[in-house]
């Protein structure tokens, strides 16, 4: 069953699994836009494939018995690998025209939790950010500390300059004019968006949560977003919900959100719908914030949200086939021929 706020450009959805259900994952590819802004049309494909794909490759992950963490980072490397997404190759650029990336993520049952932030040369953040989880008693390791960890650990390095795409020189630089010409910081709307993040519920009936980026276009030189701050951009615990958020991350950080939405489930009995839209409709909205998440509770409930227009997303459960969506007047629940 899907439901969506039809009187605005609000997107409150919720994907109900059967009792019987043993797995789902449901990833977000950013929110953004005032207005539902028409990709051109092969982007758009692109990123409908790019999200079936992710989504395929977490449920591979899932399908055999694995570990939610493992189904989040299989699914958010394919994101992170795609230049369509603001993460890994093709993020979002600061103001020196690097690429710094942010990722965590969360595991539900006993509350590990692993992140980077400002690394420039783990080819998949995600990856640097469950090595910490898994291989050290930290939470956060930040920026060379971050890269040299990765080495240690043999993941996969890069070149900086292999996360620089044209498009993202170009949002740049559109971004930089502005900023120089009205003494504003605002995001054009025609700039890419695209932070990743998944929610999973494995088989073994643990949630898990991860978010990755490349934070927002022209964002000062070691600015630091949401999504590697676990309680904000991303959280899980098995005894309330999981949450991975994207959108204007100093809103997300200071209503400390992915983790608000999860209490307000555990302490105030919420509904998973209603502490969704109570958080991004009347708190951030209220503030001037904006943006969405994707969430989860441990019987397998979906709820995307969004105060934005748009709002890549999809979601894959045992016995259904991956459902992606890309606007927020539109829903992943009804399966058309581009879906
Ligand atoms: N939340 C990210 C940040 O502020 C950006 C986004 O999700 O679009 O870094």
């Amino acid at each position: 069953m899907a439901t969506a706020a039809a009187e605005t450009q609000h997107l409150l959805e919720r994907v109900e699994s059967p009792e019987t259900v043993q797995w789902v994952i449901a990833l977000h590819g950013g929110a953004g836009g005032a207005q539902r802004q028409s990709l051109p049309e092969q982007t758009e494909q692109g990123v409908r494939r790019d999200l079936r794909l992710a989504l395929q490759k977490g449920a591979a992950v899932l399908a055999d018995g694995g570990r939610g963490p493992d189904a989040i980072v299989a699914a958010l490397s394919v994101l992170e690998d795609s230049p369509r997404f603001n993460a890994g190759r093709g993020a979002a650029l600061d103001e020196h025209g690097a690429a710094r990336h942010d990722a965590s993520i969360m595991r539900g049952e006993d509350r590990g939790s692993g992140a980077i932030a400002g690394s420039s040369r783990i080819k998949n953040p995600i990856v640097g950010a469950q090595a910490v989880m898994n291989q050290t008693a930290n939470v956060l390791l930040n920026g060379a500390g971050a890269d040299w960890f990765a080495q240690q650990s043999g993941l996969a390095l890069v070149d900086p300059r292999y996360f620089v795409t044209d498009d993202r020189l170009k949002a740049l630089s559109r971004v930089q004019q502005r900023a120089q010409t009205t003494q504003s910081n605002d995001i054009l709307p025609d700039d890419l968006y695209g932070t990743v993040g998944a929610v999973v519920l494995d088989s073994h009936g643990n949630l898990a949560a991860g978010t990755s980026t490349g934070g927002r276009t022209n964002k000062r030189f070691g600015r630091i977003g949401d999504s590697p701050i676990v309680g904000a951009g991303t959280y899980a615990s098995n005894e309330s919900c999981a949450v991975s958020a994207t959108g204007h991350g100093e809103y997300f950080i200071r209503w400390t959100v992915a983790r608000d939405i999860c209490a307000r489930v555990e302490f105030a009995r919420s509904t998973l719908d209603r502490a969704v839209a109570t958080v991004l409709f009347e708190q951030l909205l209220a503030a001037g914030g904006t943006g969405g998440v994707v969430s989860i509770l441990p019987g397998g409930l979906v709820v995307f949200g969004a105060s934005t227009a748009n709002m890549r997303r999809g979601v894959m459960t045992s016995g259904a086939p991956a459902r992606v969506a890309v606007y927020s007047d539109e829903l992943v629940t009804v399966l058309s021929d581009t879906n």
